[in-house]
């Protein structure tokens, strides 16, 4: 199975393919162990025939960004790894039409739009991850969230047909959308739609939210930005902070003392350690409060 792959991959000239590659290399926590495959395919053409070989041959795999959302365990993945990067990154601008590939980084693309008086997309310039990640989690900051410019996004599903769906078909909510219970559907591009503004106030915008950010969140450790969901109205941060949990750590992971939702690798955590710390919180913080966090990072083999 897997040598038919590499051997069709290789030959049809996909992508870049390693074998037994760290996932601690592709995530924003740094840990995670090998995939067993780990490609990036170098268009959106070979993406697609990527995902069709990986069909026909019948292999476990999985689409990723750029892991920032994502807590993979220290064992092997015994599959294959599909990352959107290069190749799938085109952005084309047409008026305040944005059409954008899957692999684009958002913190590249809201700098690039806002170089074209393009506004909409100020809040995500501060969160790590690929257009398709973040379309997947509707990730959001400042009350907005990437469904509200959002036009339509082009899937390849299950049976390996490409459509186009519309935000009411993805149906968001508070970091979800109907991606999630698909998990063999990939996101390959999007359509958004921004406003005309003005290139230096968007700057001004943005500088102030990154300072803003460097302030109140542990943005030069390894993370995976908020760990918790907001159980709302409560914030994770306040009942993990009133559980008296900042700054516990086990192993190398810890419980950022600057901002108690960041669980943080403070150097040679391994999964193992965050995923322990993870439950920790949930247990003190359930005994403490009665409320149960749900995870917004994505635990994934497990
Ligand atoms: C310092 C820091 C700050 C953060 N701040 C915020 C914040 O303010 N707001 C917020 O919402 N999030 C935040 N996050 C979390 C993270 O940045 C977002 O969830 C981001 O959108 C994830 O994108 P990604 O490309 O890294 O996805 P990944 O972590 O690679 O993947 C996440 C999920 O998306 C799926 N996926 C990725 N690409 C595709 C695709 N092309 N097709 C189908 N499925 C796909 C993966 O399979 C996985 O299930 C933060 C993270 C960090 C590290």
């Amino acid at each position: 199975m897997f040598k038919s792959f590499i051997e069709e991959y290789t030959g049809n000239h996909l992508g870049l393919l390693l074998e037994n590659e760290p996932l601690a290399k592709h995530t924003t926590f740094r840990v995670g162990g090998p995939a067993r495959l780990f490609v990036v395919p170098n268009s959106k053409e070979s993406l697609i025939q990527t995902l069709k070989l990986i069909k026909k041959e019948q292999l476990n795999y999985k689409v990723i960004g750029r892991g920032s959302n994502l807590l993979p365990s220290d064992q092997l993945f015994e599959g294959v790894i599909v990352k959107c990067d290069k190749g799938i990154d085109h952005i084309e601008i047409s008026g305040t039409s944005v059409t954008v590939g899957a692999g684009v980084s958002t913190i590249l693309l809201a700098n690039r739009v806002s170089k074209h008086n393009l506004s909409g997309l100020e809040f995500i310039s501060g969160v790590p991850g690929s257009v398709g990640g973040a379309i997947y989690m509707n990730a959001g900051a400042y009350n907005k969230e990437i469904k509200d410019v959002l036009v339509k996004v082009l899937v390849l599903d299950d049976e390996g047909e490409l459509r186009w769906l519309t935000p009411t078909d993805l149906n968001f909510g508070y970091r979800t959308s109907v991606m999630q219970s698909q998990p063999n559907w990939t996101i390959i591009e999007a359509v958004l739609e921004l406003e005309q503004g003005n290139s230096e106030e968007i700057a001004d915008l943005m500088k102030m939210r990154k300072i803003r950010r460097i302030e109140s969140q542990p943005t030069n450790m390894p993370s995976a930005g908020s760990t918790f969901r907001n159980p709302l109205p409560h914030y994770s941060w306040q009942l993990i902070e009133e559980s008296g949990l900042r700054g516990v750590r086990i192993g190398g992971a810890e419980v950022s003392k600057k901002h108690c939702n960041f669980v943080v690798n403070v150097g040679d955590a391994t999964a193992q350690d965050i995923y322990d710390l993870i439950q920790h919180v949930q247990t003190v913080v359930f005994e403490r409060s009665g409320i149960k966090l749900h995870p917004e990072v994505e635990m994934f083999n497990w």
